[in-house]
């Protein structure tokens, strides 16, 4: 039997999971600051998503949680423990990469029960174990396969089941799915899913795939910069961004330039039209100077050939047919809006004719500059 090295014992506060905690975080490397101050909360046996461009610190901010990044300020604490010291292989947490190579010569089943044997789980408890992950994954008839005889989606759930077979109450996922095609894609979100509810354990995922983190989040924390922007349900950072960029990065956001804004109604710029929008404000801070901005997604904006006068009027330079919706583009002016109708099978106008764009009548976000002073524009409320 292997010899069983020192494990540390991650305090877990709920059954299932650990709660992790954030403080502080600082990395440089160079002149890049990979993380700046990043502090966040994550409950036990939430699913959580690190969403945000390429080089926004996801990778750096996960590898910090893993062991692998030796952060310059900050901590990291699981269950309460402070483990920013800690080895990572003493973290006793779970993870999958992007390409985490199975050993090739090793069968499926001895590549998962590899992470048992080092820890000394005997014989029969091994064997059970790597039955359970193996059918939890979908693979119980592959098991005494080799790693080269499997596709990519089939090796990823090996990867899956031997990071969960030992039971970690963190399990860590980078970019995992990314090299898979849409629809094994979308089965292992599902699996992924399924499983992380069975088992209760705290799940932390770096995609750069907005879709995915709709589909497989409690709780998104979206970066930028090596900053957090926003952190909150799917469905807070779609209907509540806090910044044009938040709004940008999730889902798709027309961000129409207004100047002037007198309870609802609101004056376009390059076109001087006058268009009414039940609006909020939201300041932004931190940004500088910029035209205000109502954010207004694709969905929510009715498009007709004869609207009423607080409608902005433009003419449609496209409309494709996109199976479950007709995607339209229509020019305002100094500015093209995106449309989507789910609401009709046919073309409602025809490209080249001008019409009329209904602004929603809830709260859409108006985003203002946090520092008034700093605009070049002011707004009148
Ligand atoms: P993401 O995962 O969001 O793409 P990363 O965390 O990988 O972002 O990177 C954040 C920034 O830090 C990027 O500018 C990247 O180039 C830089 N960076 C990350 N790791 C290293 C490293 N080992 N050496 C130098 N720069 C790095």
């Amino acid at each position: 039997m292997a010899s069983r090295p020192e494990v540390a014992a991650v305090a877990a506060t709920a059954e299932g999971g650990t709660a992790i905690s954030l403080r502080g975080l600082a990395k440089r490397y160079g002149r890049t600051q990979a993380l700046d101050d990043v502090s966040l909360e994550i409950e036990p046996g939430q699913f959580v998503t690190l969403l945000g461009p390429s080089g926004s610190g996801k990778t750096t901010l996960l590898q910090a949680i893993a062991g692998f990044v030796d952060p310059d300020a900050g901590s990291v604490l699981a269950g309460g423990m402070d483990i920013t010291t800690l080895p990572a292989h003493r973290r006793e947490i779970g993870l999958v990469f992007q390409h985490y190579a199975l050993f090739p010569h090793l069968t499926v089943e001895q590549n998962i029960a590899y992470s048992l044997r080092v820890r000394g789980t005997a014989k029969q408890h091994r064997h059970e174990l790597v039955q359970r992950f193996l059918d939890m994954v979908e693979m119980s008839d592959l098991g005494s396969r080799m790693p080269d005889e499997l596709s990519g989606g089939q090796r990823q759930r090996v990867a899956l089941a031997r990071a969960l077979v030992f039971e970690p109450k963190v399990v860590l996922l980078d970019e995992a799915l990314s090299a898979l095609d849409r629809k094994l894609r979308q089965s292992l979100q599902f699996t992924i899913k399924r499983i992380q509810r069975d088992i209760g354990a705290t799940f932390i995922h770096v995609t750069h795939d907005q879709d995915e983190a709709l589909a497989m989040s409690d709780v998104i924390v979206l970066m930028r910069a090596g900053s957090i922007e926003q952190v909150g349900t799917p469905a807070d950072l779609y209907d509540h961004p806090v910044s044009p960029f938040a709004a940008a990065f999730m889902g798709e956001a027309n961000l129409v330039e207004v100047t002037r804004v007198e309870g609802d109604a609101l004056e376009h710029p390059g076109s001087r039209q006058r268009f009414g929008a039940s609006h909020r404000l939201v300041p932004v801070p931190d940004v500088g100077a910029f035209e205000p901005l109502l954010c207004v997604r694709p969905e929510a904006i009715r498009l007709t050939a004869d609207g009423g006068r607080d409608c902005l009027t433009g003419v449609l330079t496209a409309g494709v047919f996109m199976g479950d919706h007709w995607r339209y583009n229509v020019d305002i002016g100094t500015q093209s809006l995106v449309i989507k109708d789910f609401s009709s099978r046919t073309a409602q106008v025809e490209v080249g004719q001008q019409v009329q764009l209904e602004l929603p009548r809830y709260d859409v976000p108006l985003f203002v500059p946090a520092d008034p002073n700093r605009a070049r524009v002011g707004v009148s409320t």
